[in-house]
């Protein structure tokens, strides 16, 4: 990774765009798309594209899914405090003490989540893990019409605020590595694909939108129609599981700079997997595998049955402290993970069958 595409990818991490309000993310990375990809457009759904490669050739999608998980305005009460629902999955006990960044319809407004201070609270409530209902934001507002004045209404996203930090050792905490990552590593795929030699096939990333509420497969889905590709690539993040508390019984072993993780499994295309095992051994890049025996959580859920199905994969890159305001990943992995796709990517020709006989 050159400092080009760091900065890039600390811009994409930084900007606020929980899930349903991608649009200032995926203006980042179309802005950047631009300056090396064609067809770079986006979708009724927010969806973003980008392509490199042989028109024509073989169809490959790459989706990493742009939002991230945040929190809504429900209710401002008459002394001006707001409270707030989950977009996306969290753990209450992670917003507690944090400042939350609202995007309203006059700008950013930044509050603090209140809590009752330790002295006040009963011995048997510290027993207690707290629930999201137990927790409100302050703004500073007087009352209810103050908070209005500063353009707050119900249906306000917002997202904690902070930043990108560099930890020791190539790795770095941000709220939104989930799944800017995925975002990043489509895209700067595209980038190693744009030099050189064109790849026989036509690769086209995605920055997908509402995956972290996507019961019903978020953007991916008509993304996936649209495109209507042969085969897809999904770039999400799955459990480091060298944090403390992590079970590798269930979840296989990860270490954060393992290098890229496969996940092999029963809605996995079992050729992908095999291909993409392959490239990586070729190419000498670690990676690790994990068993994935029945739908993946992901944007895959989503792509690999669309129109007559698509041949689909899921990489992952490992992750600590998932859905909190400080995920860890490890830059090396980020590195490794986009030397492995684009490898893929190259060695697709249009005569490769990815039927199972
Ligand atoms: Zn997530």
């Amino acid at each position: 990774m050159d400092d080009h595409s760091f900065t890039f990818l600390k811009n994409l991490l930084d900007v606020a765009a929980p899930s349903g309000f991608e649009t200032p993310a995926a203006r980042v990375w179309r802005a950047e798309a631009e300056t090396f990809a064609a067809d770079v457009d986006v979708d009724v759904a927010g969806n973003s594209y980008a392509s490199v490669g042989t028109e024509g050739g073989p169809r490959i999608m790459l989706a990493g899914h742009v939002d991230e998980i945040g929190l809504m305005v429900t209710h401002v009460d008459d002394d001006g405090m707001l409270y707030v629902d989950g977009i996306g999955g969290w753990d209450p006990q992670v917003l507690v003490g944090q400042r939350i960044r609202f995007l309203t319809r006059k700008g950013d407004v930044v509050g603090v989540v209140g809590k009752k201070p330790i002295h006040l609270i009963k011995a048997e409530e510290k027993e207690k893990a707290v629930k999201l209902t137990d927790l409100w934001v302050d703004i500073g507002a007087k009352d209810r019409d103050d908070a209005a004045g500063r353009g707050v209404r119900v249906g306000d996203p917002g997202v904690v605020d902070t930043h990108v930090v560099e930890l020791g050792n190539r790795m770095i905490a941000s709220r939104a590595v989930d799944n800017r990552i995925g975002a990043y590593v489509v895209l700067e795929v595209l980038r190693t694909l744009s030099q050189g030699q064109a790849p026989a096939a036509r690769v086209t990333a995605v920055a997908t939108t509402q995956e972290e509420i996507g019961y019903s497969g978020g953007g991916a889905r008509p993304s996936a129609y649209r495109l209507d590709p042969r085969l897809a690539v999904v770039v999400d993040l799955t459990f480091a599981t060298d944090a403390p508390g992590v079970e590798k019984k269930q979840q296989g072993e990860h270490k954060i700079g393992s290098g890229p993780v496969l996940s092999r499994g029963s809605s996995i295309h079992p050729l992908m997997f095999e291909r993409m095992a392959e490239t990586a051994e070729r190419e000498g890049i670690p990676y690790t595998i994990q068993g994935s025996p029945r739908l993946t959580s992901t944007d895959a859920d989503a792509i690999y049955l669309q129109r007559h199905g698509v041949a689909t994969s899921v990489i992952s890159v490992p992750n600590r402290y998932m859905h909190s305001p400080n995920e860890v990943v490890s830059l090396d992995d980020v590195d490794a993970t986009v030397a492995l796709i684009a490898a893929f990517c190259r060695g697709i020709r249009d005569e490769d069958d990815f039927i199972p006989r």
